[in-house]
């Protein structure tokens, strides 16, 4: 079996860029892809808000969960306050990673609560910032989250405490041979261009890209083990060199 990849939008907000999210909705709904969508209970973050509030927003997440899509709970105001990578480490800001469990737990059970009274269901902990600590991992649990999208693994398994890892490594499809990547989106800043590069990446990708439910009901997912580490440090640190190469290019 060769690669599979899953396809996750972020800082899903009223405020959001809703032009070119209706092109993005056309292209996953032609192609019959159901996406993880990170979805922000409390959005306080400004540089989230591009344009005029959707003031039916909750109505919409409603209709993309009851279409089979995944939604995900981006944290709870996307507010970053402390200097912390987590356990993650991509990151050094994070809404969560550092605080103490009781701090964190009034957080994300506000965050939860606010997708309970809308009738939402979250699905799977996506972390703003990719950055959490296994305090938000304890208290994920406590709340009935069991999955989370985040980490540079090859492929799902349960942690120690039974929660369920799908890695997420990259932020544009690229060809690999094996493992499963999830292909972490940003639309916002996107143009036309953007749109014509996603649709034509999703129709070449198509018989590779799974979803959410698919992963989570294959019959046997294995624990986490000491070459899942392994990978991670590989990945995260050839991530880190090329950002840090693309950050000198820039400055040069
Ligand atoms: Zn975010």
């Amino acid at each position: 079996m060769g690669a599979q990849y899953l396809i996750r939008f972020d800082d899903i907000c009223p405020g959001m860029n809703w032009q070119v999210w209706r092109e993005i909705e056309k292209i996953l709904i032609a192609a019959d892809v159901k996406p993880m969508l990170a979805v922000v209970p409390s959005n306080q973050d400004d540089k989230l808000n591009v344009g005029a509030p959707e003031a039916r927003f909750w109505e919409l997440v409603r209709g993309w969960q009851e279409r089979g899509w995944t939604v995900g709970l981006h944290g709870y105001q996307h507010r970053y306050v402390t200097r912390d990578a987590g356990l993650v480490g991509l990151n050094d800001r994070s809404e969560f990673a550092g605080l103490p469990a009781a701090e964190q737990a009034e957080k994300l059970k506000q965050g939860v609560d606010i997708f309970r009274e809308q009738s939402v269901r979250p699905e799977v902990w996506i972390a703003p910032g990719h950055s959490f600590d296994a305090t938000t991992v304890d208290v994920l649990k406590s709340l009935g989250i069991e999955a989370i999208s985040d980490g540079f693994f090859l492929s799902p398994h349960r942690d120690e405490r039974g929660m369920l890892w799908i890695p997420q490594q990259i932020w544009s499809f690229r060809y690999r041979p094996f493992g499963m990547w999830t292909v972490c989106y940003h639309h916002n800043p996107w143009r036309t261009d953007d749109l014509r590069r996603f649709e034509a990446d999703v129709i070449a990708y198509r018989e590779r890209i799974t979803s959410f439910a698919e992963v989570t009901s294959a019959p046997e997912i294995r624990r986490r083990s000491w070459h899942d580490a392994l990978v991670s440090n590989l990945l995260l640190s050839t991530f880190r060199s090329k950002r840090w190469v693309k950050s000198r290019m820039r400055r040069g």
